[in-house]
């Protein structure tokens, strides 16, 4: 190869197959252009639609983001509370909350939608946001301005009057073809799309709904889903949605990394674990574990052992005591996540007090046992994204079943993990795990809706690449 074309692949790989913008100061962000150095190349690359318009987005963040003409005149006409037909900018204000795994599913989720809808995406920083994440998008700030009147929106829940629900609910909007029956339009809509939502909030994935929240210039999003899949769903975005990812389980994969780059301080954490423990081993195994109660229970140790036997990940230990072969064996590190110490602690004791059938060595580690989510503590989310990242670096994947935390790590490192399904009356399930059908996220509380029927349906069987998940039975993932 001549030099020229080579010097065009590494820049290639290191924009990720162009998802990732030149146009940054790389030492402000040094994971952003160096995460290539640390992931295996998945082969799954972004259509040049999506690149397209990615790039496009950009310029619309930097055309009408923070301090410009634009937001100044947006801001001012939402403090005025009357809306106009057609405003300059629009823009999807989204409210972060909840654990730090589900805070990055929905603002992939969100981004995908301000991407459908051309809208401005602001967040709102809370306490950590802009102290674990680079921005990510050129020449702008994503973060949502101190000046904005937040504190109002914060509060905002299911019962709150100005939520699309609650207002075609009270009939105060009618949705019906796309025709708004007030007078003058709201200069802004409460999105409520958490967990709890109602069956009027979830009116959002309706297509004439869509088209009513076209004309609100401001909408204010609380939600903790992953809620893409369901946007699959509704028919207007059907085609655009095709040309942005005609591989439809990289959705997460593609926007994730192009949104999420770990600060610089979090980047330390994550290569000096990394270099210290997982680089010189010949593979690496990522183990979450995310149990719902406190304490370590033997039928979750059997689950991840049983797993990990049956599924070759991780070699039968040997009731000899023989002496390892000492020249040309393999070794594996294993990278285990939780919030307690104690699956490690066996698992690591486990290892070291026998040998392995296979001669194989086996190191294993834990970044991190916080005993419990802290989720407004700084450095408890600063580990928490490390180690998210670090899982997301491995070569193979178990996973502990409902957890957005190992589905960001599958997502970023297009993996397809076992998933370690959940353990009802303190017994393993049978089989323990089983490999995911795709590396997308499980949207948890997915409508059941036909809008165009108007009753309730199957929405894991309207389309072929929208089914339910493996782990939550009533989600919806995309395939
Ligand atoms: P989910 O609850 O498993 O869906 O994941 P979330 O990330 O949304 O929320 C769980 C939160 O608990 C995380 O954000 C962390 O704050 C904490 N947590 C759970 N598991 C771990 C872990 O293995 N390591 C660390 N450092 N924190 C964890």
């Amino acid at each position: 190869e001549d030099g020229f074309s080579t010097t065009s692949k590494i820049q290639r790989d290191r924009l990720l197959g162009g998802l990732l913008s030149a146009g940054f100061d790389e030492e402000s962000c040094l994971s952003r252009y160096q995460s290539v150095l640390y992931r295996k190349d998945t082969g799954r690359l972004p259509s040049a639609y999506l690149v397209e318009k990615l790039r496009e987005h950009e310029a619309l963040q930097r055309k009408c983001g923070p301090n410009t003409v634009y937001y100044k005149k947006a801001l001012k006409q939402l403090k005025s509370g009357q809306g106009i037909e057609t405003a300059d900018c629009n823009y999807l204000v989204w409210i972060s909350y909840n654990g730090l795994g589900n805070r990055i599913l929905t603002g992939a989720s969100a981004f995908l939608y301000a991407l459908l809808t051309n809208r401005v995406l602001l967040i709102d920083r809370g306490a950590d946001m802009a102290n674990l994440f680079c921005e990510p998008f050129p020449g702008t700030s994503w973060l949502l301005p101190l000046d904005f009147p937040v504190d109002q929106f914060r509060g905002f829940n299911i019962s709150t009057p100005t939520s699309y629900g609650n207002m075609v609910k009270n009939k105060l909007l009618n949705n019906n073809a796309g025709h708004s029956t007030v007078e003058s339009l709201p200069a802004y809509i409460y999105l409520h799309l958490d967990h709890d939502y109602g069956d009027y909030d979830k009116l959002f994935f309706c297509e004439d709904d869509q088209k009513v929240l076209e004309k609100i210039p401001w909408l204010i999003l609380h939600s903790d889903n992953y809620f893409v899949p369901a946007l699959f769903l509704i028919p207007s975005y059907e085609d655009e949605l095709h040309r942005l990812f005609p591989e439809k389980d990289t959705v997460f994969h593609h926007l994730g990394r192009y949104l999420y780059h770990p600060t610089n301080r979090i980047w330390g954490l994550i290569t000096r674990y990394y270099q210290s423990y997982l680089a010189k081993a010949d593979e690496r195994l990522g183990i979450q574990i995310r149990v719902f109660d406190s304490g370590t229970d033997q039928h979750v140790f059997d689950q991840i052992l049983t797993c990990s036997f049956n599924k070759k990940l991780l070699p039968f230990i040997s009731p000899q005591e023989n002496i390892a072969p000492i020249t040309n064996v393999r070794s594996k590190a294993v990278l285990m996540t939780s919030l307690s110490s104690g699956y490690y602690e066996k698992l690591r004791n486990m290892y070291w007090e026998h040998p392995t059938a296979n001669g194989e060595i086996i190191s294993v580690y834990q970044p991190s046992s916080e005993a419990y989510q802290q989720t407004e503590k700084q450095t408890h989310n600063m580990k928490a994204w490390a180690e998210m990242y670090l899982l997301s670096l491995t070569d193979e994947l178990v996973t502990s079943a409902w957890s957005t935390f190992g589905y960001v790590a599958q997502g970023l490192g297009g993996l397809k993990p076992w998933i370690m399904f959940k353990p009802a009356n303190k017994t393993m399930p049978d089989p323990p795990c089983q490999q995911v059908i795709s590396m997308e996220p499980c949207f948890h509380a997915p409508p059941f809706y036909d809008c165009k029927a108007k009753r309730g349906a199957d929405t894991g069987a309207l389309v072929p690449h929208v089914k339910h998940c493996e782990d939550v039975s009533w989600g919806l993932k995309l395939v």
